[in-house]
C-alpha cells in the first residue's frame, strides 16, 4: 500500500502543511467541507465596521500533488485496534499472533459514507465560537466564521446611521469589534463579567494600558455583569459575543479528549500516525509547551510548516532507503530535519488604533515584570523572565503600540543570545541593537 498523508481541516495550519508538502513533491488529500474556499480568521473581528477587506481567502488550490475531499471528517478508526480485534478473535482458532499487513495507520470516516486509510493524518480541525445566549437580542452573534461575520456585515451595511453596537466578552476578540466599532464612529458597550478587559490575555500594565485608551476613545464598558440575562433590551441595534470558543475534536477509536489534543514536541499525539497542529492542539512539551492551545495565526502556520518538513523528511529518507516510511515522529532519523517544534510563537491584536502583541511565554498574573518604554512614554514593552533572579532569562516580551519592538523581540528570543533580567533592567541596555546581534 502507497503512503497516504491525510489533513483533516483546510484553515491556515491545513493548508500551510498542504502547501509545503506540495513543495517538496509529495501527495497528499485535504479533508475539509469547504476546502478551496476557506479564509483568514483575523479581518473577521477587525474589519467588520471600517469598510475594509474582512474576506481574505487563503488561494489554496488543488494541484497534482494536492487532493481536496470536501466532506466532514467524523472519526478515526485506528488500524492497530482493529488488528488487536482480529487478533482476539484470531487467536481462538489460532494460537500465534497474525501478521500485521496493514500499512495504514488508521482510516477516516466521513459524513457521505466513505472512509480514506492514512498512513499519516494531521488533525487541523481548529475551534468554534461557543454561542451563548443573549436573551434581550435573540440574532446576537459571535464573529468567528465567514458566515457570521458577513451577517452582521449586512447589518452593518445597510446602517443609516451610527450603530449602538453591545458585545459581551472581553477577550481579544470582544475588545477588537467595540474598539473598531467605536473607531469607525459608532457607539459600542462592552458588557464583562470582571472588573477588567483582557485578564486572561495579557498583563496588568498592558491591560491596563488599553482599558485606558479604549474608554478614551468612546467605549463603553459594563463591568461585573454576572450573566446575559442581565444585559438590558432595547439599547442596542446589533449585538456580537465573543466569549470563547473550544477545539473541534474528532474521536479516535470512540474516544475525543477533554480539551484538544495534547502532542509532543513533534506535534505527535498519542496515537500512531497522528498528528495535530493549530488551534485544536496542545503543545506539552518542548520548549513551548502550554497548558492549552497557543490559537494564534503565526502558531498554526509554523505548526504547518514543521509537519510539512518532519513528514517530507520522513517519508524522504523512507523511499531512499527503500524502507517502510516511519509512522511516528519518534521513527525518523536523530539526524534528519527537525524534531522539536521551536518557533517562538507570537500573537498580534489590533484593537482599532492600539496594537498589542506578544511573543513567547508570558503569564497575565506576572507581577514581577520589567517595563520598558519609548522616550515618549506612550509605547513600551513588558519583559516576563523564567525566574526572579538577576541571571535568570527573558522568557517573552509584550508590547504595547511599538511594531518594530515587537520584531526586536521575536528576534531575541529566537536568537541564541537571550538577556537575563540584570541586562534588561539596566537603563542603558539597548534591547534594539541587541536583537541584531
Ligand atoms: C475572528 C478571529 C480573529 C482572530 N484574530 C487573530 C489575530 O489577530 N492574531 C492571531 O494571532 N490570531 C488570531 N485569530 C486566531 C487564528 O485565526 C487561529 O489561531 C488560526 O486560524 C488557527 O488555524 P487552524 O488551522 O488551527 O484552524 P482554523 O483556521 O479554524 O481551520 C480549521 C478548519 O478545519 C475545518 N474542520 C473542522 N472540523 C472538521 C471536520 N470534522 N472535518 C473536516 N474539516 C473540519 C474547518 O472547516 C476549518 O476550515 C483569530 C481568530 C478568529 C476567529
Amino acid at each position: 500500500m502507497s503512503k497516504r498523508i491525510v489533513i483533516i481541516g483546510a484553515g491556515l495550519a491545513g493548508t500551510t502543511a498542504a502547501r509545503e508538502l506540495n513543495a517538496r513533491g509529495r501527495a497528499v488529500t485535504v479533508i475539509d467541507p469547504q476546502a478551496g474556499e476557506t479564509c483568514e480568521r483575523p479581518p473577521l473581528s477587525k474589519h467588520l465596521f471600517d469598510g475594509s477587506r474582512h474576506h481574505l481567502p487563503y488561494h489554496f488550490e488543488s494541484t497534482d500533488h494536492i487532493t481536496f475531499v470536501r466532506d466532514r471528517a467524523e472519526e478515526i478508526t485506528l488500524a492497530e485496534a482493529a488488528a488487536e480485534s482480529r487478533y482476539t478473535a484470531e487467536t481462538q482458532r489460532h494460537p500465534h499472533r497474525l501478521a500485521n499487513d496493514h500499512a495504514a495507520a488508521g482510516t477516516i470516516h466521513l459524513a457521505s459514507g466513505e472512509s480514506i486509510d492514512f498512513t499519516h493524518c494531521i488533525l487541523a480541525t481548529g475551534m468554534e465560537a461557543n454561542r451563548p445566549e443573549v436573551p434581550a437580542y435573540p440574532d446576537a452573534l459571535p464573529v468567528y466564521d465567514l458566515g457570521d461575520a458577513e451577517w452582521i456585515l449586512e447589518r452593518v451595511n445597510n446602517a443609516t446611521g451610527a450603530l449602538n453596537v453591545g458585545v459581551l466578552g472581553s477577550g481579544y476578540l470582544g475588545m477588537e469589534v467595540a474598539a473598531s466599532a467605536v473607531a469607525a464612529g459608532h457607539h459600542a458597550t462592552v458588557y464583562l463579567r470582571g472588573g477588567e478587559p483582557l485578564r486572561k490575555q495579557l498583563s496588568a500594565p498592558v491591560r491596563q494600558a488599553l482599558f485606558d485608551k479604549h474608554k478614551a476613545a468612546g467605549v463603553e464598558f459594563v463591568t461585573h455583569t454576572a450573566s446575559p440575562d442581565d444585559i438590558p433590551a432595547d439599547v442596542h441595534d446589533l449585538f456580537i459575543t465573543s466569549v470563547g470558543a473550544r477545539p473541534r475534536l474528532i474521536p479516535i477509536d470512540g474516544h475525543r479528549p477533554a480539551q484538544a489534543w495534547g502532542v509532543d514536541e513533534s506535534l505527535a499525539t498519542s496515537h500512531t500516525g497522528v498528528f495535530a497542529a493549530g488551534d485544536c492542539a496542545i503543545v506539552t512539551a518542548g520548549p513551548y509547551a502550554l497548558d492549552r492551545p497557543w490559537a494564534c495565526e503565526p502558531v498554526a502556520e509554523s505548526h504547518g510548516k514543521f509537519l510539512a518538513e518532519l513528514l517530507g523528511e520522513a517519508l524522504e529518507t523512507a523511499s531512499n532507503g527503500g524502507s517502510t516510511a516511519p509512522e511516528t515522529s519518534s521513527d525518523v532519523d536523530p539526524d534528519d530535519g527537525p524534531k522539536a517544534w521551536s518557533d517562538v510563537p507570537w500573537h498580534w491584536s489590533f484593537q482599532g488604533p492600539e496594537k498589542v502583541f506578544t511573543a513567547g511565554l508570558t503569564s497575565p498574573d506576572a507581577d514581577d515584570t520589567i517595563i520598558r518604554h519609548d522616550p515618549s512614554g506612550a509605547k513600551f514593552q513588558v519583559f516576563h523572565f523564567d525566574g526572579p533572579d538577576p541571571e535568570s532569562e527573558l522568557a517573552g516580551v509584550e508590547t504595547f503600540n511599538w511594531p518594530p519592538m515587537q520584531a526586536a523581540a521575536r528576534r531575541v528570543l529566537g536568537g541564541n543570545k537571550i538577556p537575563t533580567r540584570a541586562q534588561i533592567a539596566d537603563p542603558d541596555f539597548d534591547f534594539k541593537a541587541h536583537s541584531r546581534l
